[in-house]
């Protein structure tokens, strides 16, 4: 069994990214220039782009925390993002999701430039990575590829079991890994809540993407000998005996899943932290997709 180590993989991207900051610079050309606005004070979200934000410093990216609080008004944070639409030293920027239940989420993706969108959810860009054409691809999904690349994880072929069908994370999972590429060309069952014999589904499955919310959900009579695993779920859930009073759990039962598997995710340390160094090569694209 491999365990697919999204932290160091992440780190190895990271440092690449650096090299290619050192080249730009030196060749005088623009380095890439990263925003984020956070509305609100959730502390996931705020714990996450602060992350964003310490990774463009480390790879030497351009970086902007635009804070706003939690009452800004849709027309707000519609003027917010109109000024970065404009902003030419910015390429790119992400609005931290989820936001406030008084704002129309698809309103504010609607109104992001797709050119500068680097999270991928504007449906021209959805639409485009949809047709296999070149384009800022989900965060998530993207690490989730990259990771595979990165480790040789067979999937010509495979049967692919994503749970979750969410715009974010299982639905972009699902036509990636069943488009004519690798790691793709797998034969794709997207399953969600209204799934029947799901345990069955997933006992036929070589390569299963967990991307549900709920945590050990994936056990191991569900899972073939030998099969690849990606755990996406991250719960919080209490814990006293931790500094930031909570740990995170996954949607896979890992010490039981674990033995079966030919590769497996860890969480933390899977896909999480590829899902940050995705987004940082989505912003290292900006200029070769926007040429
Ligand atoms: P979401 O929007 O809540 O979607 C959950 C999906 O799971 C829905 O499609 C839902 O089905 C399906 N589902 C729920 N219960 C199910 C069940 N019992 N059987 C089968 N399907 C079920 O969640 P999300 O945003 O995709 O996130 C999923 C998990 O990944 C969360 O734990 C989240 O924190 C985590 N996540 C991690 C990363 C990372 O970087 N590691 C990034 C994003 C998200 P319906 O559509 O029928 O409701």
């Amino acid at each position: 069994m491999v365990v697919l180590d999204g932290k160091l993989t992440s780190s190895i991207i990271r440092q690449e990214l650096a090299e290619k900051v050192k080249s730009l610079k030196s060749a005088g050309k623009k380095v890439p220039h990263l925003a984020a606005i956070l509305v609100g004070e959730d502390g996931a979200s705020k714990t996450y782009v602060n992350a964003k934000v310490r990774d463009c410093e480390e790879v030497g990216f351009g970086s902007t925390l635009i804070k706003l609080p939690s009452e800004t008004t849709e027309k707000e944070l519609l003027k917010a993002i109109a000024k970065l639409n404009k902003d030419e030293d910015v390429d790119g920027y992400i609005v931290q999701l989820p936001l406030p239940d008084h704002i129309n989420e698809t309103n504010i993706l609607l109104a992001v430039d797709p050119k500068k969108d680097v999270d991928g959810f504007h449906p021209e860009n959805v639409g485009k990575m949809t047709l296999n054409l070149p384009t800022y691809v989900p965060a998530t999904p993207q690490g989730i590829v990259e990771l595979l690349r990165r480790y040789d994880v067979p999937t010509d072929g495979k049967n692919c079991v994503v749970i979750g069908r969410s715009h974010i994370v299982g639905s972009p999972m699902s036509i990636l890994l069943s488009q004519h590429n690798y790691p793709g060309n797998c034969t794709v069952t997207l399953c969600h809540s209204g799934t029947r014999d799901l345990k069955e589904i997933c006992q036929k499955a070589d390569i299963i993407v967990a991307a549900l919310g709920r945590p050990a959900f994936v056990k191991a009579d569900m899972v073939k000998q030998g099969a690849c695993i990606i755990d996406v779920g991250i719960t919080r859930v209490e814990d006293p005996s931790k500094k930031s009073g909570f740990r995170l759990l996954g949607d896979v039962d890992y010490e039981a899943v674990a033995h079966k598997c030919s590769f497996i995710t860890p969480v933390p340390g899977g896909v999480g932290p590829m899902t940050r160094a995705a987004l940082m090569m989505n912003t290292m694209r900006v200029t070769e997709l926007s040429e």
